[in-house]
């Protein structure tokens, strides 16, 4: 058995993988693949509708609240944030936590003004900046909840009484959170969600309509609100597999039970990195993210040899990001414990081999 840590696309529970490949060849018995059917048939109308019912259930996403399934990724987001959000004239303020973080900015200056509240860019990100101030006439706030390459997260939304965007691509189903602190949430699917492909995005009613810019219908949420996601044709399947992920999640507890697990799948992992002298910590421990563990060695030339050991043990996908180096372990909902003590002991072993020789 492989114990998948790759960071996206990633694991999705067995049985997701089953049910979706049963749909390909017959899906609910129609004798048609899910791959043929229209996504204007009563069928699909039903999948995404559920799929939307569940996002709603799960993360108890307020009714004055609209749930988008559109393609493009959250690098598509980082565009149509600004284009729907900034008015003309106006400004937008950004959190530097990372490379997506950093994308997400550089995309909203190509449309207006942008200002960055804060950055730890000088220590290559390796905590999340706190005490900042979002300036108050800004037309909204922008930060990534989870920097996926550099292992951080940010737990507690950053105070502020402008409306607020948050990229939670990597993070969004893996704890609890309050929907109504924010305006907009999105998140690519392929980290936690689903397959490539589908990009998630809820939005607050309210907020859209206050630009005068002339968005080209395909990123503009109003249009994509009117057609309930069917604008253009919408990723079906992508969308149907997330959806088979989503009741796997409502089936497990939702999302207070799977936190619960993240926790301690995480605590697993950042004891033995703190406690084994051959590893260490790259992220400030009080940001340290629940779904993606960055971890170097005090010997980086004993990276190599790490790496061979976890491929003999079925550990795939934990080589670092290049910007970060070492090791990353990404941890998301469907890797299981058991998945995690696997690297754990792989650890443990190198550790011994190296205090025999
Ligand atoms: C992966 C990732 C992205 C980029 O997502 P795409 O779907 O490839 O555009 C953006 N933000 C975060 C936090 C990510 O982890």
């Amino acid at each position: 058995m492989k114990h998948n840590f790759g960071a996206g696309p990633c694991i999705l529970p067995q049985e997701v993988f089953k049910e979706a490949s049963n749909a390909v060849l017959n899906f609910n018995d129609t004798g048609l693949s899910i791959l043929e059917i229209s996504h204007r048939s009563k069928e699909f109308e039903e999948v995404i509708a559920e799929a939307e019912r569940l996002v709603r259930e799960l993360l108890r996403v307020p009714q004055n609240y609209s749930i988008l399934f559109l393609q493009g990724g959250a690098s598509q987001q980082f565009a149509m944030v600004p284009m729907n959000l900034l008015k003309e004239g106006g400004k937008a303020a950004y959190l530097d936590t990372g490379v997506w973080a950093s994308k997400a900015a550089k995309e909203a200056s190509k449309i207006g003004k942008i200002e960055i509240v804060a950055s730890s860019s000088d220590s290559n990100y390796n905590y999340i900046p706190k005490n900042f101030e979002i300036p108050s006439d800004v037309d909204y706030f922008h930060y990534t909840s989870n920097n996926t390459i550099y292992g951080t997260e940010v737990f507690d939304k950053p105070k502020t009484n402008v409306p607020t965007v948050v990229d939670m691509s990597s993070d969004i189903f893996s704890r609890d959170i309050d929907v109504s602190e924010y305006d907009l949430i999105y998140a690519g699917a392929q980290k936690n969600m689903g397959p490539a492909g589908v990009t998630l995005v809820i939005v607050k009613d309210e907020i859209l309509g206050k630009t005068s810019r002339i968005i080209p219908s395909i990123f503009d949420y109003h249009a994509h609100i009117k057609a309930a996601s069917m604008y253009n044709t919408p990723p079906t399947f992508a969308i149907y597999t997330s959806l088979l992920n989503l009741r796997w999640l409502k089936a497990k507890g939702g999302i207070t039970v799977m936190e619960q697990e993240n926790i301690i799948k995480a605590r697993a992992l950042y004891d033995e990195i703190d406690r084994n002298p051959f590893f260490k910590g790259t992220a400030a421990k009080e940001d340290r993210s629940r779904m993606n563990v960055t971890f170097v060695m005090e010997t980086p030339e004993l990276e190599a040899e790490f790496l061979a050991l976890s491929k003999e043990r079925n550990l795939i996908g934990i080589k670092g990001h290049r910007s970060v180096g070492g090791f990353r372990a990404s941890i998301y909902n469907a890797l299981t414990l058991s998945s995690v003590n696997a690297l754990v002991d792989a650890m443990k072993e190198f550790e011994d081999s190296k205090n025999k020789a």
